[in-house]
This record gives structure tokens, C-alpha cells and sequence, in this order.
């Protein structure tokens, strides 16, 4: 019997591929659209790929209709280019991940899923070219511009999984964002927000997660996060 469906944002908060998908992206701009979008000083952290796509070829002056006509080419060339450069070496793998990972994979109690803005191909490759495993449901980033509407995709999969509807605080929502923590905050979910990517624990902490921390080393705090016990309160039971 689950009793909580957690939900892992990747880049920023499992991971990160040093640049490499943004150069894979950029990649895929040039041979689909025909342009190289600028990237300097847009802010992709937090954004659904969709969003991010939308935006960078509305200010290269492409029109929405162009942009939505060449999506499926445009995604396919991206995961094409993300196979071909990303390699394991290039991947850096947060501090407490792999362990955390593991002690969750250990608690069938616990469903574990993903709430990315990614697009499933390239969260797919990401996490198999990092060795990570064991998320059983998902929402992506290829059909939402909007965060917010990922944490319900994300409940809706697991009920279509595991039929359970998982609501409220049984829901564990984690990432490295403010728009990671507002989507799940509006909705009543347990927020955990790591600052590992882009923003400071300050600017974390002014969203006001249900817990922050600066990475995930102190893998028994994060679990009593997770698992919505006092920290330091003893055993697992
Ligand atoms: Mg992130």
C-alpha cells in the first residue's frame, strides 16, 4: 500500500549536464528552424521545455504557428543530439542523490515519480546516461508551458499506475526552483526545495517550502522530510 507519491525535478536538484542539453537544444534550433535563439541571460530553470521553446523563438521573431508546426521534428532532432554528446562523465550527480535513491527504492511504501520540465526523451536519457532509476510515473515538460499543470498530470499518471489518488501532503514534491515549490505550494503538497541549482537558499526560502536544505547529503533528515517525520526522530518503522 503506497502512502506517498514523491516527485523528483532533475536538472538542478538530481542533476545537471553541464551545459550539454542547452547545446543540444541549440543544436536542434538551427537545423529545424533555422535560427540560433539567444540563450545569454534567459532563464530556463524551473520552465517546461515547451515554455522555453515558445519563448526564445518568439523573441528570434518566429511566429507560434511555425514553432507548433515544427515541435515534433524539433524534439526529435534535440533527443537525437542530446544522444549523441551527453556521455556519462559529462553528467554531474548531486551529493545524497544515489543514496537517497536507493533508500527510497528500499520503501515500497513510497511511490517515486518525476515532475520535470523536461521533455520524457530527454528526462529518459538524462537519467539513464547518470545511472538513476526507480521513478515509476512521470509528467514531462512537452505538453504544458505552465509548471503548475505538471503536478496534476503527475497524480493523474500514478492513479492510472498504482490506483491510489494520492492528494494533499501525501504528495512530495522536490526541486531546486521557486516555480518548483510555488506549483506544489498552490496545491497543498508537501514542498522540498534543494539549492543545489541556480538559486540560493535565501531565494528558496522566500517561497516558503515545507523544508529546504542545500543539497541532499544528509540523506536521514531528507527521508524524514519525505516521509513527513519530525527530523532526527528515530528509527523507520
Ligand atoms: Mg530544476
Amino acid at each position: 500500500m503506497y502512502t506517498r507519491l514523491v516527485l523528483f525535478d532533475i536538472d538542478g536538484t538530481l542533476l545537471t549536464t553541464n551545459g550539454d542539453a542547452v547545446r543540444a537544444m541549440l543544436r536542434a534550433y538551427e537545423r529545424v528552424y533555422g535560427t540560433r535563439p539567444v540563450t545569454d541571460g534567459f532563464l530556463m530553470d524551473g520552465k517546461t521545455e515547451l515554455q522555453i521553446v515558445h519563448e526564445l523563438l518568439a523573441a528570434a521573431g518566429l511566429d507560434e504557428a511555425r514553432v507548433t508546426a515544427g515541435l515534433p521534428r524539433f524534439w526529435a532532432s534535440y533527443v537525437a543530439e542530446l544522444e549523441r554528446r551527453l556521455a556519462p562523465e559529462r553528467i554531474t550527480v548531486y551529493p545524497g542523490v544515489r543514496p537517497l535513491l536507493a533508500a527510497l527504492r528500499a520503501r515500497p511504501a513510497l511511490l517515486l515519480g518525476l515532475l520535470t520540465g523536461n521533455i520524457e526523451g530527454s528526462a529518459r536519457l538524462k537519467l539513464a546516461r547518470a545511472g538513476l532509476d526507480g521513478f515509476a510515473v512521470g509528467a514531462y515538460g512537452e505538453h504544458h508551458r505552465d509548471r503548475a499543470a505538471l503536478p496534476a498530470q503527475a497524480v493523474a499518471a500514478a492513479q492510472a499506475s498504482v490506483g491510489r489518488r494520492f492528494t494533499g501532503k501525501e504528495i512530495v514534491v522536490l526541486g531546486d526552483t521557486p516555480n518548483d515549490v510555488r506549483c506544489g505550494r498552490d496545491l497543498g503538497v508537501t514542498t522540498i526545495a534543494v539549492a543545489t541549482g541556480l538559486y540560493s537558499r535565501a531565494a528558496l526560502a522566500a517561497e516558503a517550502p515545507d523544508h529546504l536544505f542545500n543539497d541532499l547529503a544528509d540523506v536521514p533528515a531528507v527521508l524524514a522530510a519525505i516521509e513527513g517525520r519530525p527530523a532526527g526522530g528515530g528509527a523507520h518503522s
